[in-house]
């Protein structure tokens, strides 16, 4: 056994860190390299399909799977735990348990909600981050329609929801609220009409940036589902009984709503700038090969980094798909450090596309530069989402976790 063999610690088992860890046992051997996994809760889950469990369209348990089951337990120490702190210069990173010291990190702790300073946001609004909060804006849309009918002064409230932000978490989830609601309404004995269900967008489209050919479609399809659009008109205040809502210059509104759900962007985890790192919203702007700028044994992947594309001179959105890629460079890159490999990896993202679900049955999208609407872009969604599991965990967790219901 060699000694003093150097330490790997990744922190996060999301998308990227998943990635790394099983890349990793296959790019150093045992005697190269210690490894230790980092995660708050024993299981991951698919931060992509957290809109159907917040709707309650599909259940949380579909939407994780144990870390034990993917990784090589005998070459990884999966440390469950919370990271509290990282301390760059004296090489650790404190835990609510303990210390763990590495010569090698990977950052992938992801991203929390961005509220852009808006009043009430963060105290009242649900987010759509992770599986307690999915499993608690599910419940608590359930209660609302399972109380509407036992109060004697009926309360219109509990039947609004609004949605702000129209980007891809917002419009995922209204789709699924689409599906969602007819089956409250029958459950509860409520009718529909009696439901309303606004989003609220500050940019002045739907899915800004996105095919407007496919952002018709997608408007077309959630407006002939009961949702309404209020576009170019941002959320000013959240309050314990709705929102403050009104476009530039005009009359503010107030909408009564006990649901007000948020989905309008996010940053990178304040672990990551707590720690010193230079950041844009908490995402650290990383060297080609995904080293942080001045730390050469520090990495940093998926939403905790900010990766800039050179053609438009922008950062790539933050995405599973980069946070997968990243997760296979950065175990290449570290591989080469500890084995002596010669030049690190650039990394170079490779965009297949991106689809938009509507809900289980629709979806607009373009993938490999062809626009995709309707089933052809739904059934693409899935054999994406079943991709991401095959990636990880190969057929098994495939054919367990896998969508398969195309029709
Ligand atoms: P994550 O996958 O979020 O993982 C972070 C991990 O760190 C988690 O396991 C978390 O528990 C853990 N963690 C966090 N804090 C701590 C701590 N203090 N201590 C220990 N562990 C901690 N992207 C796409 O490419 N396609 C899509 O269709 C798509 N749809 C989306 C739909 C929704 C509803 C949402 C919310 C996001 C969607 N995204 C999509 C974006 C995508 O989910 C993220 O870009 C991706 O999850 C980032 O991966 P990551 O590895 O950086 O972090």
């Amino acid at each position: 056994m060699a000694l003093n063999k150097p330490k790997i610690v990744i922190l996060g088992a999301g998308y990227g860190g998943l990635m790394t860890v099983t890349r990793l046992t296959k790019q150093v051997g045992p005697n190269d390299a210690d490894i230790t996994l980092v995660n708050k809760h024993n299981y991951h889950y698919e931060t992509t399909w957290m809109h159907e469990a917040s709707a309650g369209t599909l259940h949380h348990d579909r939407c994780r799977y144990q870390i034990k089951d993917v990784i090589n337990q005998s070459r990884v120490n999966f440390v469950q735990d919370t990271v509290k702190a990282i301390h760059i210069e004296e090489r650790k990173v404190v835990l609510a348990g303990g210390e763990l010291p590495y010569d090698y990190l990977v950052i992938g702790l992801g991203a929390v909600p961005e509220t852009f300073g808006i009043k009430g946001l963060k105290e009242y609004a649900f987010p759509i981050a992770n599986i307690n909060t999915s499993r608690q804006l599910r419940e608590h849309i359930e209660l609302q329609f399972a109380t509407y009918n036992t109060e004697a002064e009926k309360r219109p409230d509990r039947l609004t929801i609004v949605v702000g932000g129209a980007g891809f978490t917002g419009i995922e989830f209204l789709g699924e609220l689409a599906n969602r609601v007819p089956e409250l309404c029958k459950e509860y004995d409520i009718d529909r009409s009696l439901v309303r269900i606004v989003c609220v967008e500050a940019a002045p489209t739907v899915l800004p940036g996105f095919d407007p050919e496919l952002v018709d479609y997608a408007v077309h399809y959630l407006e002939g589902k009961g949702i309404e659009f209020k576009i170019g008109t941002a959320v000013q205040e959240c309050t314990p009984n709705g929102v403050t809502v009104g476009k530039k210059d005009e009359e503010p509104e107030q909408i009564q709503s006990q649901t007000v759900v948020w989905a309008a962007g996010v940053r990178g985890h304040p672990i990551v700038e707590e720690a010193g790192f230079e950041n844009m919203r908490g995402r650290v702007k990383v060297n080609t090969d995904l080293r942080s700028p001045g730390h050469d044994n520090v990495f940093i992947l998926g939403d905790s980094s900010l990766f800039i594309n050179e053609e438009t001179d922008r950062p790539y959105p933050p995405t599973a798909q980069i946070a997968m890629q990243q997760g296979e460079t950065v175990a290449k890159n570290i591989g080469r450090l500890i084995k002596g490999g010669g030049q690190l990896e650039e990394f170079k993202p490779d965009i297949k596309g991106t689809v938009a679900s509507l809900g289980e049955h629709d979806a607009v999208g373009v993938v490999y530069g062809r626009k995709l609407k309707g089933t052809p872009a739904s059934i693409m969604k899935k054999v994406i989402d079943n991709r991401s599991l095959f990636m990880v965990g190969g057929i098994g967790l495939t054919l367990k976790k896998g969508k398969f219901k195309f029709f």
